[in-house]
């Protein structure tokens, strides 16, 4: 528990490094918990920025502890510098074990005895052979997409993470004392990344019946809030409830693209399929612009589209329509269909702009009076008309005035 940094100079595979300590932290005492945040913030920071690579390790004969959690999700930006070892892996059982600290997202853990010796031999030729080839530390590397799975309890969410992960081996691992700690678990599909946020919160039971609706509405927004896309899961076998609605609300307001993914297609007879989907047509129209899976996440049938639909909206959501286009189809689609008079006079869009992606998001410029919302209905069917934003919420807004005009006399 020295709180100096030391630093040794090392030899590994012929290539000569120096290895820095950065020094223990004090486990947390009651009430420290800040504390011991600023601490790890304060020593992972560091490492990140001096070190070409930085290996974490971990108590293999424990769980993923608060710690653990914290400081990974620091390290997760520069995963591709990043090791981790699961050190005290003494035997073969601990070793095995040692599997679920894939669960922090910074890869596979190398098991590893310190006292021992075991299992360090393959950590250093991995840690040598990246330190050639390192690139220098650099801001804001290319992150994967961060996709939420929502959805009411037991619609099958933890067994579609487990098929999407793949194989046990990378099981989430509950956090002890705080289950409020995200766990993201990083998978490829279709041979890109993805990173499966706050995959902690979904195995979560609430304890009292009254609980469960609120707390599942509650915690989809708090996860939707960091995602880029959603999958939605609803149990097909049950057809669309009124909570589901309300999930789906929470998605298609995030802001994150939405895959809707039926599940439990498997156990349901060719009437209650009509039903389902009869439901998703009128019960989540609002979210019409979703693409919609029947999917079985438990046999597996039927996930192929899933990898390309979630590709689909994540690209839709960064769609961007040149101003000039959007402007000319702007004018065409006020003639044909004027927005209505309002006391006596008849407002006019003068300009348009799309401000950004990620949901796209158009500003229409409108004199004499505004437009209301069903107008902006009118514009947004459009908009997707023109343009394909399959699975991606668009945002509308309104503004008084001519707009940002370019240069008049040109
Ligand atoms: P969660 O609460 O949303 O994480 O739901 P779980 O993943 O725990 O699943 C709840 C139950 O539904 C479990 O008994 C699963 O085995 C079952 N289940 C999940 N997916 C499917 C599926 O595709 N078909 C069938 N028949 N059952 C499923």
């Amino acid at each position: 528990v020295t709180r100096d940094r030391r630093r040794f100079d090392a030899e590994w595979n012929g290539r000569r490094f120096a290895v820095m300590d950065t020094g223990g932290w004090r486990p947390a005492g009651k009430g420290e918990r800040g504390h011991l945040e600023a601490d790890i913030r304060e020593q992972a920071e560091a490492a990140i920025a001096e070190a070409e690579l930085v290996i974490l390790v971990v108590d293999a004969q424990g769980a993923i502890t608060t710690e653990d959690a914290a400081v990974a999700a620091l390290l997760r930006p520069v995963r591709g510098r990043v090791l981790v070892a699961a050190n005290k892996s003494d035997n073969e059982e601990t070793a095995a074990g040692a599997g679920v600290f894939y669960g922090l997202g910074l890869g596979d853990p190398f098991p590893v005895s310190a006292i021992h010796g075991a299992g360090v031999a393959d950590l250093l030729d991995e840690a040598a052979s990246r330190l050639g080839e390192a690139a220098p530390p650099t801001e804001g590397q290319e992150e994967s997409p961060q996709v939420a799975i929502i959805g009411r309890p037991n619609v099958g969410k933890s067994t579609l993470l487990n098929r999407l992960v793949g194989s046990p081996r990378v099981v989430v691992s509950p956090v002890p004392g705080t289950t409020r700690d995200p766990i993201d678990v990083t998978v490829e599909l279709d041979g890109s990344p993805y990173r499966l946020i706050d995959t902690a919160g979904m195995r979560r039971r609430p304890k009292i019946a009254e609980d469960v609706e609120f707390f599942s509405v509650l915690r989809a927004r708090e996860t939707l809030r960091a995602a880029d896309a959603a999958l939605l899961l609803i149990d097909a076998r049950e057809g669309v409830t009124q909570q589901d609605q309300r999930i789906a609300r929470e998605a298609a307001s995030s802001g994150a693209g939405l895959v809707v993914l039926l599940n439990k297609w498997d156990g349901i007879d060719a009437e209650q399929r009509e039903r389902t989907t009869d439901e998703v047509g009128t019960r989540l129209a609002f979210a019409g612009w979703a693409p919609v899976l029947r999917i079985s996440a438990l046999t597996g049938a039927r996930m192929k589209r899933l990898a390309p639909a979630l590709e689909m909206v994540l690209e839709s959501r960064t769609r961007r329509l040149p101003t000039a286009l959007l402007n000319r189809l702007t004018a065409d689609w006020t003639a044909a269909h004027p927005p209505p008079m309002r006391k006596g006079r008849r407002p006019r869009i003068m300009y348009a702009v799309q401000s950004q992606t990620g949901p796209p998001t158009f500003v229409f410029f409108v004199k004499g009076g505004t437009v209301d919302d069903t107008y902006l209905r009118f514009l947004e069917g459009r908009l997707r008309g023109a343009c394909d934003f399959t699975g991606s919420p668009l945002r509308l807004a309104v503004r008084r005035g001519s707009g940002p005009r370019r240069n008049r006399s040109g």
